[in-house]
């Protein structure tokens, strides 16, 4: 079968690699659609810790092709998505049910092969099954909309809600639309793509800021700004320096701060302990996906998510080498990796 093969830092290509079997409690799934991330693009960089040789790939789903002796309850045809952080099941985080911050977590494609491959063998008790008739390429769509809903969830937004999201990538657009379904009344996006504002507003974003057209912070919670005060909940999720410190400021008196975007590690931001203080704000992070990947498959299932506007490109596996080393393009919102499309 064909894979990209990361095999160091700064080298990734198309290989022939074996067809790998199922162990006794694997699936063994014909790949449908790979969404390509940041995370794979830090991969190649070396920002983002792996083991080359490896395939990545971490936003697949397919469909089931053959299946390992221990398995049951899947049956060869079922189309699936996998939730690719394994985590060990016996440190203290996982003891506690924080599987996200699991001591020994395994990654499908980030520790071992992942799905920018013909195939990809996915653990079981990973797997979660989509209906016969959904569009191939929603399921890759589950990963990203799990660790959104991650976000969603601690951010605690009550119907009526005044909710702000920074950065308008596919994380931002997902999170507007979970605000929209969690009831929030007031959805302001902050992004520097225009054609991402227009989108957002199409999504359920009530209103759009341009970062680059003035103070983004005067512009929602100034006392001429859309939310004078501030808002409930701020959900930070483009992950860099300039959001990270306007999340605190936007959010109102008493309010919630998410930080879902992932600023480069060890690079820091201004904070004024006073005004978390006085105005007892709640700072929190939000990582990965813990338990949320079968709520996100059923959400995938439902349509309740618009997923096709959020597609830029659909290329094959002889492109995704390419992709991946490459900087996304100008309006690029998800590139899709789609095996045989080529
Ligand atoms: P992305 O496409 O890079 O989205 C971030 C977007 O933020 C950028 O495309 C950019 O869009 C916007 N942005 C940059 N500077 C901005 C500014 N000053 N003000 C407003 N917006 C700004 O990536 P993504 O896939 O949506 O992911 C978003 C973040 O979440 C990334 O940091 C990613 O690593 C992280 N992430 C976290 C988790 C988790 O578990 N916590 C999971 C997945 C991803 P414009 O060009 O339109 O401004
Ligand atoms: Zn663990």
């Amino acid at each position: 079968m064909k894979a990209v093969r990361l095999e160091a830092v700064g080298s990734i290509a198309l290989r022939d690699v074996p067809k790998p079997a199922p162990g006794p409690e694997d699936l063994l799934v014909r790949i449908e659609a790979c969404g390509v991330c940041g995370t794979d693009r830090h991969l190649f960089h070396g920002e983002f810790p792996c083991r080359p040789p490896v395939t990545p790939g971490h936003e697949f789903s397919g469909i089931i092709e053959a299946v390992g002796s221990g398995v049951s309850g899947f049956s060869v045809g079922d189309r699936v998505t996998g939730d690719p952080n394994i985590a060990c099941g016996r440190c203290g985080h996982c003891h506690a049910g924080r599987v996200n911050l699991c001591r020994n977590l395994n990654a499908i494609g980030i520790h071992r092969d992942g799905g920018f491959a013909d195939y990809v063998l996915l653990p079981q008790k990973q797997a979660f099954r989509l209906p016969a008739n959904l569009k191939p390429t929603h399921g890759a769509f589950c990963e990203p909309l799990a660790c959104c809903l991650h976000g969603i969830d601690l951010a605690g937004i009550r119907p009526g809600a005044s909710v702000v999201v920074l950065g308008g990538g596919v994380i931002g657009l997902v999170t507007v639309q979970l605000a929209r379904l969690a009831g929030a009344s007031t959805i302001i996006l902050s992004t520097r793509q225009a054609s991402r504002r227009a989108l957002a507003e199409e999504l359920g974003a009530t209103a759009t800021v341009d970062p680059g057209a003035g103070d983004v912070i005067d512009a929602i919670s100034g006392p001429k700004g859309l939310v004078p005060g501030g808002v409930d909940v701020v959900l930070e999720c483009a992950g860099v320096r300039d959001t990270v410190e306007q999340s605190m400021r936007i959010a109102k008196a008493g309010g919630t701060v998410i930080i879902v975007g992932v600023v480069p590690q060890g690079m820091k931001v201004e904070i004024e302990p006073f005004d978390l203080l006085f105005r007892e704000l709640k700072v929190l992070g939000s990582f990965l996906n813990p338990f949320t990947h079968g709520r996100a498959a059923e959400l995938i299932a439902s349509g309740a998510i618009e997923i096709d506007r959020l597609i830029s490109r659909q290329v094959p596996l002889e492109e995704a080498a390419a992709v991946i080393a490459n900087p996304p393009a100008p309006g690029e919102v998800k590139v899709l990796v789609v095996p045989g499309r080529g």
